[in-house]
């Protein structure tokens, strides 16, 4: 029996979300956040999202594609922005989900640049482009969690990530991996609304 997931995605994406759906073996809410859900109480909204729609879900399978950037506005993003945010909420009864992203075979030129020599430590890294042209910020903010170093080595990373031709090889060693930086020490640095 795998970790219950909730699968968080653009309508553009849907295909990718039915596979998932219908051909991995992946236990899932098949449910998406389609109400604002009015209210001043910041607590309250999260709480409702967690209730309505995440309900006993335990990690975030966010779907990292074209339409899922923070340049294309908040309001565009208003339903992806609130998922993640509910994932990543600590609340009475209620632990965060762990997120795993998955970038889409659309995304792998923008995200996956290559690598290079660091100024810094004079190691090589390799890039990986998280930011607001190609994510929100609820996945990248987690993702680089700020630490002060050049780069991010796995434990300084809450979010985990990986392409969409590994993630369908073997699915539930990704869900197993962001399920367990629920209990690692990153899972603290965690920012709810970045
Ligand atoms: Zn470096």
């Amino acid at each position: 029996m795998g970790r219950k997931c909730f699968i968080s995605f653009k309508t553009e994406d849907i295909g990718y979300k039915e596979f998932i759906q219908n051909d991995l073996d992946v236990d899932m809410i098949d449910k998406s956040l389609d109400d604002p859900i009015n209210s001043d109480n910041e607590d309250y909204i999260m709480r409702k999202i967690r209730e309505d729609y995440l309900s006993d879900s335990t990690v975030t399978i966010f779907l990292i594609g074209p339409y899922s950037n923070e340049n294309l506005g908040a309001y565009e993003q208003r339903f992806l922005k609130r998922e993640l945010q509910a994932s990543l909420y600590h609340g009475n009864g209620n632990t965060q989900n762990g997120i795993l992203g998955v970038v889409l075979p659309e995304m792998y030129d923008s995200i996956y640049s290559g690598s290079g020599t660091c100024w810094s430590c004079g190691k090589t890294h390799t890039y990986v482009n998280l930011n607001d042209s190609t994510v929100i910020k609820e996945f990248s903010y987690n993702y680089y969690i700020p630490n002060g170093k050049c780069s991010w080595p796995e434990e300084d990373r809450f979010c985990v990530l990986v392409r969409w031709d590994d993630f369908i090889r073997t699915p539930e060693n990704y869900i197993e991996e962001a399920f367990k930086k629920r209990s690692q020490d990153i899972a603290n640095k965690t920012k709810v609304r970045p």
